[in-house]
């Protein structure tokens, strides 16, 4: 505020500028003849008490309107202020100059922040992970998040709600909110598309009811993959038992054989054991590659790091495979290229991984067919192929081979002494590998499985 000093000064002057001219008047007057010497001092003094109350009464006005300003804008003491530029006024204006100028920085100021809070807002939005929708009234699309959109395939959405979801149940409930009878709500439904879908929705009412009307905020939480593996996680545990009940029955029926009708048939023992050494060694691989799968597993997030060349990797599968080719009567033949292939990996799963491809080769083949396993790089990954003459597997299969247990034909598969798990422990260990296994074939000709793995330097 200006110091008394100041506010003499220019009371003084405002009284004077008001003053003056009578005085000027007063005196012309007095000069021609029309006012009396004694009622000059009179007249001049007239004004002066009406000037110095209307000045007072301006200045406290004036203090009045900058002090609400100052409150307004939340802003310090106007002395804080530079006064750059401001001339001296008769009247206090500047303290009114200085506040409107506060005022307005403050305004900029607050300007400024709620448009790095909104910005703020609009990032965090459309960075949620779950897709979100806010509803305006008549299950209106306000606004929808990235996710949203990727949710419904679009590139922004907009219209009624309807136009995206039309599942009854959920409609209900959003109805419900925009009523208030149940404003905020969680409902789980399924959205039938080609693959249909399961969705959690969280539905909250903003009870703003401004003149944008009502506010619903629906944030949706896929569940199908998780669904999906709970699905898995039972599948396995039914398929796991189901795979070890059928040889444990054969074992508890060879054995009460043994131990009553057959008791005495020697030529039956030997039948029965057989039997039953066939059914443990069956028991014992199931459970070898239950054990290896969860390994696999529990380690599938850390790469390897040891440096192997393939070429001795598929040298070593070749040795291991050798005596089952020679029963069966097929041969197993190598193509790989002249330098050293090396891979970054774990010498011992990538064996696995070519055993059992190797394997299968064998056991879906052909009579005296020949199983090729090609080689070939491209500078930054390669690509190993076990390609086999045997009788394919229809495309309706492809897709599901890595799971575990699934088996084009049971049956068969139990006779040659498979589990149903090795194509799951394969993709597992080339998943471990940062590589991909491609599985292409044509009925009546034969398969490719392809294992694609970056290249060691790369
Ligand atoms: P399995 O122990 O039954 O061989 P896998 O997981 O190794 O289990 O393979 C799953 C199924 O994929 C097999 O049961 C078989 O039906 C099919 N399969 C795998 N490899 C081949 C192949 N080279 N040719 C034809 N079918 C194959």
């Amino acid at each position: 505020m200006l110091n008394s000093n100041g506010y003499l000064w220019r009371m003084l002057a405002f009284v004077l500028a008001i003053t003056l001219p009578v005085a000027i008047v007063a005196f012309w007057l007095l000069d021609h003849g029309q006012l009396s010497p004694d009622y000059i001092m009179l007249l001049i003094a007239t004004p002066v008490l009406p000037a110095c109350l209307l000045y007072a009464k301006l200045v406290r006005d004036m203090r009045a309107v900058a002090l609400r300003m100052e409150q307004a804008a939340g802003m310090s003491s106007i002395e804080e202020e530079p006064r750059d530029g401001l001339q001296a006024s008769l009247l206090p204006v500047d303290n009114l100059f200085l506040a409107m100028q506060q005022y307005r920085r403050s305004l900029q100021r607050m300007l400024k922040e709620a448009q790095s809070r909104q910005d703020e807002a609009s990032l965090l939005f459309d960075m949620l992970p779950d897709p979100v929708l806010v509803l305006g009234s008549e299950r209106r699309i306000r606004r929808s998040n990235a996710a949203a959109n990727q949710f419904f395939n679009v590139s922004e959405m907009g219209g009624k709600l309807t136009g995206f979801m039309r599942n009854p149940a959920f409609l209900k409930a959003i109805d419900a909110a925009y009523e208030g009878v149940i404003p905020d709500q969680r409902i789980e439904f399924t959205i039938a598309d080609a693959i249909p879908r399961h969705v959690a929705a969280y539905i909250v009412n903003l009870k703003d009811e401004s003149n944008e009307g009502l506010r619903l905020i629906v944030t949706l939480h896929d569940l199908t993959a998780s669904r999906r593996m709970q699905q898995m996680r039972v599948d396995f545990v039914a398929n796991a038992s189901h795979e070890l009940r059928t040889p444990l029955a054969i074992l508890i029926g060879a054995l009460e054989t043994l131990i009553g009708p057959a008791r005495n048939d020697l030529a039956a023992h030997q039948r029965f054991f057989t039997m039953m050494q066939a059914q443990s060694l069956r028991m014992s691989q199931l459970i070898t590659d239950l054990l290896s799968l969860s390994q696999i597993e529990v380690n599938e997030h850390s790469r390897p790091s040891d440096r192997v060349n393939l070429g001795a990797v598929l040298d070593g599968v070749k040795g291991l495979i050798k005596a089952k080719s020679v029963d069966l009567g097929k041969c197993v033949r190598l193509d790989l290229p002249v330098q050293p292939v090396f891979i970054t990996g774990d010498f011992d799963q990538l064996t696995q991984v070519f055993t059992n491809l190797v394997d299968n080769a064998l056991k879906y083949s052909r009579e005296n067919a020949e199983i090729i396993v090609r080689v070939v790089t491209d500078g930054t990954t390669v690509r190993a192929s076990v390609l086999d003459e045997g009788e394919g597997i229809a495309e309706e299969h492809l897709s599901r081979l890595t799971e575990r247990f699934y088996r084009v034909d049971s049956d068969r598969s139990r006779k040659l002494g498979g589990t149903g798990l090795g194509l799951a422990i394969v993709k597992h260990i080339v998943s471990r590998h940062r590589g991909q296994l491609e599985i292409t074939s044509v009925v009546g000709k034969g398969s490719a499985f392809t294992v694609k793995l970056p290249l060691s330097d790369s």
